[in-house]
Order: C-alpha cells, then structure tokens, then sequence
C-alpha cells in the first residue's frame, strides 16, 4: 500500500536518512523502531510530505507522491499522529477530534467516526466537554489518536505514541493500536518501546543513523541476536 524506495533525505547538509526502502503492507501494522535521531520521524515527514527526498520516492496505492504537497496527502488518506500530541489545549475534547474531520470525505461522515472513537475511548465521551490541555498525557495521546482517525485514514502513523506514559498507560495504547488494526487500519508505527512494538507488529524495521539495519516480520526480529543485544539489553 506504501512504498518507501531508495530514500535520501537531508536537512541541509546534513543528512537523515540513508538509501531507505520499505513497504508497508494493508491491513498491516508496521513498526519503525531505532533509538533517539536514528531517522524515525524524518521517515514519517518524508512520507507526509513535510521533508522532501532529495532521492528516491514514495508510492502510495501504485500513486508516486513526489508532485503532492503536504496537504493533499491527507486528503489522500495519509495521516499522522505527531509525536507530542499538539492538541489545542484550550478548546474542548469535542472540539479537538472534530477539527480532524477537516476533508470533505472525513466530514461527510464525521458523526459516525466520533461514534468510533467515543466507543475505543470512553473515556473522551465523558470528557468531551473538558479542555484538552487539562487532560492526563495517556488521555491527551488517546485524543490525538482519536483526532487522526476523524480525518478517516487510509493509513495512520503514529509518532512514539507511547512517550512519557506510565507502564499501564503505554500497554493501553499498544491495545488499542492492535484493536485499531483489527478494525481493518493500516498503521505505521514509531517506537522506541521495542519489544512491545515488535510484539504487536506483523512487520518491522529498524533504522541505525538514518541507515535500515533489520527488517523481518515483527516476532522473528524478536528473536534477533543483534537486535536483543541493541535493543532489549539482552
Ligand atoms: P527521536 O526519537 O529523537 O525523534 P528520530 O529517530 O525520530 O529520533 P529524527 O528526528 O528523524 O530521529 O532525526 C534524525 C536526524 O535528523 C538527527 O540527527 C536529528 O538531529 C536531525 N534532525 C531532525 N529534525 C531536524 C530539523 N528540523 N532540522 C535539522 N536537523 C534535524
């Protein structure tokens, strides 16, 4: 469904990623997991269009995005969840997820996806009033979440979803991801929180200083001497 093929991405001259190809399947999840400036979130703005390669190129459904800005993506079905939530703090909970319903595919049938979402997350229904800045962080990524599937993605990534969450919170969120993708969602997932991203993931990858260094299906990585060595301090 997304082709990543031979991609070199920069920021000035300095240069993020390395020759990076993947594919993400549909129906699948896929997790992109690496430790800190290893290229994670450079490969989600290079897919969302807000970094341009300077080679190589992203397919989306047999569709090469190079000539499609940012925003059109999104109209396409490309949605992201960025890392830090940025929920608009002063405006209600309601009024957070109904700002995601923004294209006119997601507006028309935006009743039924805030249905949706109320039924994952409970807990935004009883809070829908609420400012969203005066939400706990597990609620507020919970909202986020729920503010990127209002925009009805076709594939949804999600930025370190987990962040700062407490060990509860951050199972919560690997349920739901699972729930999410049970429900059909394609989704691209970005973790530092390996073994749990690599145990719900049906295939992953792992990116060292901008270079892919591993990909396999997420449970055979698992069991990767190098990667348990790096990664699970095993
Ligand atoms: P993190 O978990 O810290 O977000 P990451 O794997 O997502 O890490 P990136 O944010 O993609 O890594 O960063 C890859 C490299 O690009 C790093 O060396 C980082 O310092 C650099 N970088 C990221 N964003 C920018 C930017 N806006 N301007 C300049 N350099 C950047």
């Amino acid at each position: 469904m997304l082709r990543l093929e031979d991609i070199d991405a920069f920021y000035d001259d300095l240069q993020a990623l390395y020759d990076v190809s993947l594919e993400v399947e549909r129906g699948r999840v896929f997790a992109l997991v690496g430790a800190n400036a290893a290229g994670k979130s450079t490969t989600l703005r290079v897919i969302s269009g807000l970094v341009t390669p300077r080679r190589g190129r992203v397919v989306f459904d047999g569709q090469d995005l190079t000539p499609v800005p940012a925003h059109q993506r999104v109209d396409l079905g490309i949605v992201q969840v960025p890392e830090g939530r940025r929920l608009f703090p002063f405006m209600s909970v309601a009024e957070n997820l109904l700002l995601g319903a923004h294209t006119p595919r997601a507006r028309s049938v935006r009743n039924d996806t805030l249905r949706y979402v109320y039924t994952l997350f409970p807990v935004l229904e009883d809070r829908r009033a609420q400012l969203a800045g005066s939400l706990s962080g597990g609620e507020q990524q919970m909202c986020a979440i729920g503010r990127a599937l209002m925009a009805r993605p076709r594939v949804l990534m999600l930025d370190e979803p987990t962040l700062g969450l407490a060990p509860v919170l951050v199972a919560r969120i690997f349920d739901t991801v699972r729930t999410i993708n049970a429900d059909g969602m394609t989704v691209l997932l970005v973790e530092q929180n390996v073994r749990q991203a690599l145990t719900i993931a049906h295939r992953a990858a792992v990116l060292e200083s901008g270079r892919l260094v591993l990909t396999g299906d997420g449970r055979e990585l698992l069991g990767d001497d190098r990667l348990k060595r790096a990664y699970l301090g095993l």
